[in-house]
């Protein structure tokens, strides 16, 4: 029998909206059959992230090899970083049959839209915070950065906000449980 490619997920939202604990509790609802996509990026790792799990941290050069390379499905720059979704691992995994998560911002979204216009089994959900004031607590209370970059992370949560129109779902993340059932019943009706 051959197996029934999987859905390609995209999950944005604001930074500090939630987005990676929404994530985690569907992925462990495996009746959804999820994979998460593991992005590449030049950001230097936070406390307690792990390499190959987080994400892959590369060097700014690797990067660029593999954007010469082809090897990006989109990549994008954010807040003086780059991250970007290896191809192959995607293909692999929805030609496995599973749904693929990229959990990723809006300018990448934008190029995977774009790419896969056509292609019915493309979800795309934008999460919102319950408010921007809750959003600048979060992003305040979490972050192990200098203020320079929280500002820049606040200046770009709301522009990001103002591109949720280019998705199908508009979610609130007044609780993460919530907002994951929510998702779950969006993937299992796709
Ligand atoms: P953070 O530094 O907080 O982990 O991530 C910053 C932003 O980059 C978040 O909005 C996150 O979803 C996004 N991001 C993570 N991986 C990728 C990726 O592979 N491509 C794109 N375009 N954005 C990503």
């Amino acid at each position: 029998m051959k197996t029934v490619e999987g859905c390609l997920i995209i999950m944005s939202g604001p930074s500090g909206v939630g987005k990676g604990t929404i994530r985690k509790a569907l992925m462990n609802d495996t009746s959804l059959n999820l994979a998460y996509s593991i992005s590449m990026t030049t950001r230097p790792k936070r406390n307690g992230e792990i390499n190959g799990v987080d994400y892959y941290f590369v060097s700014h050069e690797e990067f660029e090899q593999n954007i010469r390379k082809d090897k990006l499905l989109e990549w994008a720059e954010f807040v003086g970083n780059k991250y970007g979704t290896p191809a192959r691992e995607v293909e692999r995994l929805r030609a496995l049959g599973k749904n693929v998560i990229l959990e990723i911002e809006v300018n990448g979204a934008k190029q995977v839209i774009d790419k896969f216009k056509d292609d019915q089994k493309l979800i795309t959900i934008f999460i919102i915070p319950p408010s921007l004031e809750e959003l600048e607590n979060r992003i305040r209370a979490r972050s192990t950065e200098s203020n320079e970059v929280i500002e820049k992370r606040l200046n770009k949560a709301r522009n990001e906000m103002k591109l949720k129109k280019h998705y199908q779902y508009i979610i609130l993340n007044d609780d993460p449980n919530r907002a994951a059932l929510e998702i779950a019943n969006i993937i299992k009706n796709h």
